[in-house]
């Protein structure tokens, strides 16, 4: 499946993967990286920025009100770009399961494999260069 992801998956840059709602996982290491970024301490990227994951086990980048990531520039690029989370970087396959649909990089082939597997290829590495960034 990897091989066959990174042969075929081409990103688009739409975004759509950026609107699609879901967590953004964010861990301890990624929140300092990110909020060194922004200029301010972790704590306070945690207020301004995170909520509580749908699983409670975890913290996840706050959306806007359609479900777009707020960190999602007009042009499709990312604000974190060189910091963004693990769960960006691995696209397209460690996204919330129902982005398979939206996203026009995966061939139909791809798009029912991950369908079937809930949207999620979690064994596999992630694939350089996919959207969210
Ligand atoms: S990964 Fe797919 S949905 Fe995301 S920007 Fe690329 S083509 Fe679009
Ligand atoms: S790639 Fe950037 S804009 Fe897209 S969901 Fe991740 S952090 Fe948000």
């Amino acid at each position: 499946m990897t091989l066959e992801i990174a042969k075929t998956f081409r990103c688009h840059r739409c975004g759509n993967c950026c609107r699609w709602p879901g967590d953004v996982r964010v861990d301890e290491r990624e929140i300092a990286r990110i909020a060194a970024l922004l200029g301010m301490s972790p704590e306070t990227f945690i207020a301004r920025h995170t909520r509580l994951t749908h699983d409670r086990k975890g913290l996840t980048l706050l959306e806007n009100a359609d479900g777009s990531c707020r960190f999602l520039h007009a042009d499709n690029s990312c604000a974190l770009q060189e910091v963004k989370p693990q769960q960006c970087a691995g696209f397209p396959t460690r996204r919330a399961p129902g982005y398979e649909h939206l996203c026009p990089g995966l061939n139909d082939r791809l798009r029912e494999k991950l369908s079937s597997q809930g949207g999620h290829d979690f064994q596999q590495p992630p694939v350089a260069g996919p959207g969210r960034d």
